[in-house]
């Protein structure tokens, strides 16, 4: 079975796309943005996945691709056109290349016009296809700047990508109205462009009144995305929480795991947002941990200090992770929440108050105390 997930970038309205293997859970990304690395990552991780490939269709000149950002996460390869004159891939495609994940596979199809290295990736039952910026939705790519050419791209949108099954699913990089995939039977019939009866002559007339401006990243990501995403200089390094190995979630909270915090429990500050009678209940709460209900924080949270890092704690993770938002929204910057909650710590069996005595025996044998 595929795993398939559509993931959208809000400030360049930009969609990646991961697709794996359900059995040997070998996963490609299509299209990642730099500044959503941490969130890809996190979501390749819930979901059980190696990433083998992080596929680009094209040089971006909107957005800077979290390709190499990924590598270094991840240890994945590298591809593109190559045609696109980007260095620093690990395989660059010709047109019926292949991109094999577990039993699945990709194959670039060239789509020159929008860019000259411009690469529709179609899935091997040809049921979906990843247009990049060649066909949009109800629409084209721009071809006017990175050597576009506008016959070039009607020439490849209706030899390569209207020949594919007409109920094959189109999902393209860019959507700037909230559409999120069209078919090729639409596409050819609905494309104001270049469907129905429009002829090259008619679409090249088209784009050569657009009339629009560059990219506002434009001279900053073509030079970083013909290095496959290598950023020049620190600016746009993504800043990295340091005072503790932490991991992110795909909902962009970090939290910590719960060994790793009772080794840390000298350097950060506790708080537990669960109700007193849980804080004081069975499952017990950690050792110098500070008690303020989730309920009171936005009104306490100037009781937090913001002279350590804060690791907030709950039942089962789910409270704490607002939590973290709401100390974030007060100013505190170093701020994690515990993995798993106070459920994860005491099946880890790590210290709790309070300690809870057992009955005596019968036989009057001293047992020793027990954390619970
Ligand atoms: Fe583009």
């Amino acid at each position: 079975m595929l795993i398939f997930r559509q993931l959208l970038d809000t400030q360049s309205s930009t969609y990646t796309y991961l697709l794996g293997d359900s059995v040997s859970r070998e996963a490609v990304i299509i299209d990642p943005v730099f500044e959503q690395m941490r969130r890809d990552v996190a979501l390749i991780n819930e979901l059980d996945l190696r990433l083998l490939w992080s596929l680009d269709t094209h040089v971006h000149a909107d957005h800077i691709t979290g390709a190499w950002l990924l590598k270094q996460e991840l240890g994945n390869w590298i591809g593109l056109s190559a045609s696109s004159g980007a260095r620093g891939a690990d395989r660059y495609l010709a047109d019926g290349g292949r991109i094999t994940f577990g039993q699945r596979w990709l194959e670039a199809r060239a789509t020159p016009g929008h860019t000259r290295g411009c690469i529709t990736f179609v899935l091997d039952d040809t049921s979906m296809a990843f247009t990049g910026d060649s066909l949009l939705i109800r629409g084209s790519g721009r071809a006017d700047f990175q050597e576009g050419d506008p016959r070039l791209l009607y020439s490849s949108i209706r030899t390569q990508i209207f020949t594919l099954p007409a109920e094959c699913l189109l999902y393209p990089a860019h959507d700037y109205r909230g559409l999120t995939v069209t078919s090729v039977e639409e596409e050819r019939r609905c494309n104001p462009r270049l469907g129905g009866d429009i002829s090259e002559d008619d679409f090249v007339a088209y784009m050569q009144n657009m009339s629009l401006p560059h990219p506002k990243k434009m001279d900053i990501a073509v030079p970083a995305n013909l290095k496959c995403g290598i950023p020049d200089g620190d600016p746009l390094r993504l800043s990295e929480p340091s005072w503790a190995p932490l991991t992110c979630t795909s909902t962009g909270v970090w939290e910590i795991d719960a060994r790793m915090l009772n080794e840390l429990l000298e350097t950060v500050q506790l708080l537990d947002v669960r109700e007193p009678d849980e804080f004081e209940g069975p499952l017990g709460h950690i050792r110098g941990a500070k008690l303020i209900p989730l309920g009171e924080l936005s009104r306490r949270a100037g009781e937090v200090l913001n002279d350590r890092p804060v690791v907030a704690v709950c039942r089962a993770g789910a409270r704490s992770a607002q939590a973290v938002l709401i100390l974030q929204q007060a100013g505190i910057n170093k701020v994690a929440k515990l993995a798993g909650g106070m459920l994860r710590w005491d099946a880890e069996r790590l210290p709790v108050n309070p300690v809870i005595l057992p009955e005596p025996c019968p036989a009057g044998k001293a047992t020793p105390a027990v954390s619970v």
